[in-house]
């Protein structure tokens, strides 16, 4: 079996958010890059990175640039694929960055043509450890919403069947430490007692700031508070995590799987958070998660669950899928929720195929 052609499309995905219809961010779309890799037998696979945002153009040019030096390899042998990738850099413009972007895009490909071929679907390629796992909702819940409408977007996904979600705080402008506590007070009133609620910062705090109001909402019973300061400050993360009853998660920022041994080593956090495009793809997640399982720290996903559900849902020490809508409407169908879990897919691969029409609406 070999490769024989690839085609990289740039789309521009609208920004809605179908799970409790708030009003959009405003960021506009959402530019992300897709990948068809093809092969003599006829079977493809498929790949999507993004995070290129102004440099998205320049990320399709290196998708495109890498994919053109897996022609001709056999598609299965994805380790010796990713050994030519790097020497094709010539080990210079790696390994964070737009490289790993564009890295993540073909080993995702790779991987979709490996479960193809093989007739299985891709969480049990990778283990295979759960047919279902837990999954919360995410993206609706944001900090620039007004209190009144977390709470009815609270009470929304809650009627959806939503049995984990995620919230906000750093709100925006400049919230007093009680601002931030009323908000998340808000939204677990809203929610009651049993259902899990995650919060994140998004790196918006100090790590004083994140002991200050982590500890002031230790009763909130939050399921994890997120990326309470910056995603490279190691030893501050693992004082903030040392200092919190609530568990600390972190690690959607980090390039290529390294990071995550300081991080790791550093008792950094307790849930480690891995993101698919930044980390290399399935390949390295995998690894990650790997090492985490190691130090006895369950592992999360970040973004894209149609994708996330097969390696959360793998390996030994998948906790829950973040259900974040974003790419959803790229494709024909996507794994089902029921009874709060998502429900894993039967068919090979990914099993995933993009929607045409999406696709040529969403053309750039
Ligand atoms: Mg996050």
């Amino acid at each position: 079996m070999k490769i024989t052609g690839y085609e990289a499309t740039i789309l521009n995905v609208p920004e809605d958010d179908p799970l409790a219809n708030t009003a959009a961010r405003g960021a506009g779309p959402r530019p992300v890059v897709i990948l068809r890799l093809r092969t003599d037998n006829g079977v493809e696979g498929i790949g999507v990175t993004f995070y290129g945002a102004a440099l998205t153009g320049s990320l399709h040019l290196a998708v495109e640039g890498l994919a053109a030096l897996t022609v001709g390899e056999d598609p299965l042998r994805i380790e010796k694929i990713l050994a030519k990738l790097y020497a094709g850099i010539g080990d210079s413009c790696g390994p964070g960055g737009i490289y790993m972007l564009a890295v993540s895009a073909i080993d995702i490909a790779l991987w979709d043509i490996k479960g193809k071929a093989c007739g299985q679907p891709l969480w049990k390629l990778l283990g295979g450890r759960r047919d279902r796992v837990a999954t919360y909702a995410s993206g609706s819940l944001r900090r620039n919403l007004s209190d009144g409408e977390a709470q009815r977007a609270a009470e929304v996904l809650v009627q959806k069947g939503f049995r984990e979600m995620k919230t906000q705080m750093a709100l925006p402008g400049d919230p007093t430490p009680a601002d931030e506590m009323r908000r998340v007070r808000v939204v677990r009133e809203a929610i009651g007692p049993d259902i899990k609620l995650m919060c994140d910062i998004n790196q918006r705090w100090r790590p004083e700031q994140a002991i200050d109001i982590g500890s002031r909402v230790e009763d909130v019973g939050l399921f994890w508070l997120e990326d309470v300061t910056t995603a490279d400050d190691y030893q501050g993360l693992a004082r903030v995590t040392a200092a919190l009853n609530t568990p600390v998660a972190g690690g959607e920022y980090l390039y290529g799987i390294a990071p995550f041994r300081q991080m790791i080593e550093a008792r950094s956090v307790d849930i480690v958070m891995i993101d698919i495009a930044r980390v290399g793809g399935v390949t390295s997640w995998m690894k990650v998660a790997g090492m985490a399982e190691a130090f006895n720290l369950p592992v999360v996903s970040h973004v894209m669950p149609e994708i996330l559900v097969h390696v959360v849902a793998a390996c030994a020490n998948g906790l829950t899928v973040e259900y974040m809508p974003w790419m959803l409407k790229l494709y024909e169908e996507t794994p089902a929720i029921e009874d709060g879990d998502l429900v894993l897919p039967d068919k090979p691969g990914l099993g995933l195929d993009f929607d045409e029409k999406s696709v040529a609406a969403f053309k750039a």
